[in-house]
């Protein structure tokens, strides 16, 4: 499957949010912030940023919570709690999605970029 083909469905835990990600993520990275941390309840989150335009809500919506005002949002499911998303403010050139909110994640695996590594919980190992 060419590049321009690809194609990342997802959604979150209940089904109520549905999304479709077309064309290969800008960047798959790894964040080690505290933030993600308490918005996900994982030790690390693994990011896939798509363009607003290469993505598309097909159900439901994904409700926001500006977890940093004028800095960060955050995007969840409103009826399961599901972690979705997380854009920077002010410019939303980017949408961060959690990978494990797409149907098939192993697809999509991280470069080594590291966000926030001085926040990296020290028992953490990674691959
Ligand atoms: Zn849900
Ligand atoms: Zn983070």
């Amino acid at each position: 499957m060419s590049e321009a083909n690809e194609r990342f469905e997802g959604g979150c835990l209940c089904g109520a949010v549905r999304f479709v990600a077309n064309g290969r993520p800008a960047a798959i990275y790894w964040c080690h912030c505290q933030s993600c941390r308490r918005h996900t309840g994982a030790p690390v989150a693994v990011f896939a940023a798509f363009n607003p335009e290469s993505y598309t809500v097909t159900r439901g919506e994904i409700t926001k919570f500006d977890s940093t005002p004028g800095q960060t949002r955050r995007g969840f499911c409103a009826r399961c709690g599901s972690t979705l998303t997380c854009e920077s403010l002010p410019t939303t050139d980017l949408t961060h999605f959690h990978v494990g909110a797409f149907d098939d994640p192993a697809r999509l695996a991280p470069s080594t970029k590291q966000y926030f590594p001085e926040e990296r919980l020290p028992w953490l190992h990674l691959g």
